[in-house]
């Protein structure tokens, strides 16, 4: 069980739906079909919604958001409370976290 998947999940999803929703758009904008900037709105607001969803990702090990918000939109390589750093595992998670790939 990889204790980043859900981060790995999440930090996708935010940048992949938003980028879905303009790339489809652009398609869009080549036919009669476009009708208004509605959906970059659309987009934004998305990736707003999605990016406050991945932030509150809690840490591993400190179970605090892991991302923090004055980071902006850059990904942060380590916790901000506890410092664990991104795609290390946390020393006290037992046996069960200990398989090595
Ligand atoms: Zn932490």
């Amino acid at each position: 069980m990889d204790i980043w998947a859900g981060y790995r999940r999440r930090r996708m999803l935010t940048w992949a739906i938003p980028a879905a929703v303009v790339f489809i758009a652009s398609l869009l904008a080549l036919t009669d079909r476009y009708n208004g900037p509605w959906v970059f709105i659309a987009a934004v607001i998305t990736f707003g919604v999605l990016y406050f969803w991945f932030e509150r990702w809690p840490c591993p090990r400190c179970g605090k958001p892991f991302t923090h918000p004055k980071r902006d939109l850059t990904f942060s390589q380590k916790c901000c409370h506890c410092g664990l750093d991104l795609w290390k595992q946390p020393e006290h998670s037992g046996t069960r976290h200990q398989q090595r790939h």
